[in-house]
């Protein structure tokens, strides 16, 4: 990006652009759902591509001047097939959602009619907005029955096909925002298709896992599968649909003309980019590591008698019920990023407390890991993360002074900052 164009034309927008990018520079980021895309892939978000109307798909479009834009997309489709290893001629992939929320519900509306039951996780268990919950477009259309984890946080399969052989929902949704195990595809495969109820795969946080082979993948026991492409892929904004070849004609007119207009070539071409790139071997050696700290992390904090929902990981995330420390997931969010450590409070499984500031927080490796951080690191991470949080908690108790505690903390956030400057971004 030409930050000096920006400056000496818009030198009020340049400076936004700029501290954003000097807070990521200096803040740990472990929101389990951002990453940082390589500055090849964000140069290609700058490309003349951003200009062209292409509604339509790739040689069906309803305007003139895209033929280049006609093998751009072609080519994007090839690469999610290839990287995801799927049999070409059985699979179709549409690369135009705008991002993950509208290609969820260009799914629901194209295979169910309104007032159709779905089964999905409730959202408090780790479950996404759009996978049904009343706030969301996906919640009012459909009659939504919702499965949960067990008291210790884990999907109970058994408990998932009672339901589904009593609630008999035309649709099950497997794929989640806060859950921290594996996701056991081809069982949620069986017991949809035994009620011959649709499965969709939402796979949007743990598409590069699959991709790095560190997680089981939803082929071909899914339907439809969804994935932002933001996420653990490293790519732009944005989110795929790959549905089965006899799906297509119900699911991609609801994308385009139901609920989109052009689609967002500048984003195809960066997604293009993140998917030759996850097709090296840096890509594999990388998502290995991502769970490799995501579960060094959660050892150490467990060490540190912090509770962790299922007792660990195996994945990118790790969900923290805070409950025994006394502090709440907002107010432990809060007195992190005091600490430039960037994490986000988060419901857990049974809370009691109230989705705005609920019992736990969420923290996740694919960030920190991109910058190169690894094993000693994360170590240092759920040092701070335990001296914020437990002797925040303890120096309260004892009546420290103020400034006291502000010292610990400004000590801290020194340290974070330090640790950050050694992992540049690129
Ligand atoms: C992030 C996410 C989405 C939606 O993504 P947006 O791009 O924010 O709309 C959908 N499903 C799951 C499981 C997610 O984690």
């Amino acid at each position: 990006m030409d930050i000096k164009l920006i400056r000496k034309k818009d030198p009020k927008m340049a400076v936004l652009i700029e501290t954003e990018r000097k807070r990521h520079e200096e803040t740990l980021n472990l929101i389990a759902s951002e990453n940082y895309p390589s500055r090849t892939v964000r140069e290609a978000l700058s490309s003349m591509f951003v200009v062209k109307y292409s509604e339509g798909r790739p040689d069906k479009r309803y305007y003139g001047g895209t033929r280049v834009i006609d093998k751009l997309e072609t080519l994007v489709e090839g690469r999610v097939k290839k990287v995801f290893k799927i049999n070409p001629k059985k699979w179709t992939v549409n690369v135009q959602p705008y991002s993950g929320s509208p290609a969820n519900y260009a799914v629901l509306r194209g295979l169910l009619t309104p007032g159709d039951k779905i089964m999905s996780l409730a959202l408090p268990h780790g479950g996404h907005l759009s996978q049904g919950a009343k706030v969301s477009l996906s919640g009012q259309d459909f009659k939504i029955v919702n499965y949960f984890v067990n008291k210790k946080g884990f999907l109970d399969y058994k408990e998932i096909e009672r339901l589904a052989k009593k609630e008999k929902p035309k649709l099950i949704i497997a794929g989640f925002s806060a859950y921290p195990r594996k996701i056991d595809f081809k069982k949620f495969g069986q017991i949809a298709h035994r009620i011959d109820a649709y499965f969709m795969a939402d796979i949007a946080h743990i598409a590069g896992l699959i991709i790095g082979g560190v997680h089981p993948s939803p082929f071909p026991f899914a339907d439809v599968v969804t994935f932002t492409t933001h996420k653990t892929i490293r790519g732009p904004r944005g989110a795929v649909i790959i549905c089965r070849e006899k799906l297509r004609d119900k699911i991609f007119p609801k994308v385009f003309p139901g609920i989109q207009g052009g689609p967002h070539n500048h984003t195809i071409c960066a997604l293009g980019i993140a998917l030759k790139e996850v097709q090296t071997v840096q890509f594999k050696r990388y998502t290995r590591q991502i769970v490799k700290n995501a579960k060094i992390l959660s050892k150490e904090l467990i060490k540190y008698n912090f509770d962790l929902i299922s007792g660990g990981t195996d994945n990118h995330l790790i969900l923290i019920d805070l409950t025994s420390k006394g502090v709440s997931g907002k107010e432990a969010q809060n007195l992190l990023e005091e600490v430039s450590i960037i994490v986000n409070r988060n419901s857990i499984p049974y809370d009691q407390r109230k989705p705005f500031d609920p019992s736990g927080i969420r923290i996740g490796t694919p960030a920190a890991t991109t910058r190169g951080m690894k094993e000693k690191e994360m170590k240092k991470i759920a040092f701070w993360i335990n001296e914020v949080i437990s002797k925040h908690q303890s120096n309260l108790r004892i009546k420290k002074a103020a400034s006291k505690r502000r010292a610990s903390l400004d000590e801290i956030r020194r340290e974070v900052k330090k640790l950050c400057k050694k992992f540049p971004l690129s």
